[in-house]
């Protein structure tokens, strides 16, 4: 394990208030939006001049969530009819683009009457039924065609959206092809190409030189449109990954900002580059606080079994990674007296897959105690099969203001400094 994960005092406030109004044992989870704004604005603040930082709300769409990045970032990135409704719903109105396979028509009609800025088009069915749609609203849309590349094999990562056989993307091979019907199409007006290959991308390096790899490939693509001069716009999709296994270890986005700008600025008209990133702008506001309900041990092996489980934070078993656990005794200095051993962390559900964490040190865990588990704000809650066994479905706390937030809290918190 790398260094100890630390939660903000504010964040312990929180949840040691929200547990005192719990008349069950507790499964929450906390966002800290002061620091998601913050991070949102550094991650911003380290871009190139020109490039644009979108978010992809599928990471996480929860309105507070909305509320607090949307000032900060440059637009939104959405993939369904109820993504719409929720950027529509939110504060600061923003532009946003539709991407994702498998678009309705009905889809395709809100984005425009609602005011898309352009549409991700990811298949020669999608630009027909598209051109019928905007035909039929007598409006002109502006289009990217997503592009599913042929990729160098040592670039790939653990979950591949290009460079292989996916629903996602126009192969280079049907480029020409889709780029003409674009180009055919009476109310379509080609002005990119969005490139989406990745998730999980924990190397600096390895991203970088993704990125140039579409850059190289740009004036190639633009060439085939009928009007170059219109194609501007190079969207890079996501993919940042964030270190699960070792949080103090994460990836260098200054550097490649950096290293994407030095790229640019060598360039001969540059395309306006776009990211579209998710997980790494939520990941790291979200905890999710559970408390233990029982511990055994069996052949040989403890387990600490916790209210919730992977029904309500599926991410560590969608991954398959033992997410870090930060400990909260209720009995800091008992705690402490105690022998550390190996725990491996489950839920509530009767099946063995329900674990959030093996091997996991911890010194004197027991009953009452709060496990908190951090990094959790992105593909957490949203991606969880939450009414599996018909538990309660968690509170979701939204920490607005750091001052706010220990103010309110009716005692200072009394846990110890985390054990991982
Ligand atoms: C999911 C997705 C993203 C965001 O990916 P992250 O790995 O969360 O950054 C961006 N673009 C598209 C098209 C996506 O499907």
């Amino acid at each position: 394990m790398g260094e100890p994960v630390t939660v903000p005092e504010y964040v312990l406030d929180a949840i040691a208030s929200h547990r005192q109004a719990c008349r069950e044992p507790m499964a929450a989870f906390f966002y800290d939006l002061p620091a998601l704004a913050a991070h949102g604005r550094a991650m911003k603040a380290a871009l190139p001049p020109g490039v644009e930082l979108y978010y992809a709300i599928k990471a996480n769409s929860e309105a507070a969530i909305l509320d607090t990045l949307a000032p900060v970032v440059d637009g939104l990135e959405l993939s369904s009819g109820g993504e719409i409704a929720r950027a529509c719903a939110c504060s600061t109105p923003r532009p946003w683009v539709l991407s994702g396979p498998g678009k309705l028509d009905t889809d395709m009609h809100e984005a425009m009457t609602r005011g898309v800025e352009a549409l991700h088009v990811e298949s020669l069915g999608e630009v027909a039924r598209l051109q019928a749609v905007a035909a039929s609203l007598e409006c002109v849309q502006p289009v990217l065609l997503r592009i599913n590349p042929a990729l160098p094999e040592d670039l790939s990562s653990r979950l591949r959206m290009a460079g292989t056989a996916t629903p996602f993307g126009i192969d280079e091979a049907q480029l020409i092809e889709a780029v003409r019907a674009v180009d055919d199409a009476a109310n379509l007006t080609l002005v990119g190409f969005h490139v989406h290959a990745m998730s999980h991308q924990t190397c600096e390096r390895r991203h970088q030189r993704l990125l140039a790899s579409y850059l190289e490939r740009w004036p190639q693509w633009r060439a085939l449109a009928r009007h170059p001069e219109r194609v501007t716009q190079l969207n890079v999709g996501g993919g940042i990954g964030v270190n699960y296994l070792q949080p103090s270890e994460q990836f260098d986005w200054p550097g490649l900002c950096e290293a994407l700008g030095q790229h640019l600025a060598a360039m001969h008209e540059p395309p306006r580059v776009r990211f579209e990133i998710g997980r790494f702008l939520t990941a790291f506001c979200g905890y999710y606080a559970i408390e233990v309900l029982d511990t055994k041990i069996s052949h040989g092996e403890g387990f600490v079994v916790c209210r919730g489980g992977t029904h309500q934070f599926r991410l560590p078993a969608a991954q398959g990674h033992d997410h870090p656990i930060v400990h909260l005794p209720r009995d800091a200095h008992r705690a402490s007296q105690r022998e550390r051993r190996s725990w491996t962390v489950v839920g509530q559900l009767c099946t063995p897959k329900d674990v959030l964490s093996r091997r996991q040190a911890l010194s004197g865990v027991a009953v009452g105690d709060l496990l908190v588990l951090p990094l959790a704000g992105a593909y957490g809650y949203n991606i969880s099969h939450a009414d599996f066994l018909c538990h309660p479905r968690p509170d979701q706390i939204f920490i607005r203001n750091a001052r706010e937030a220990s103010e309110s809290s009716s005692r200072r918190c009394q846990y110890a400094e985390p054990v991982n």
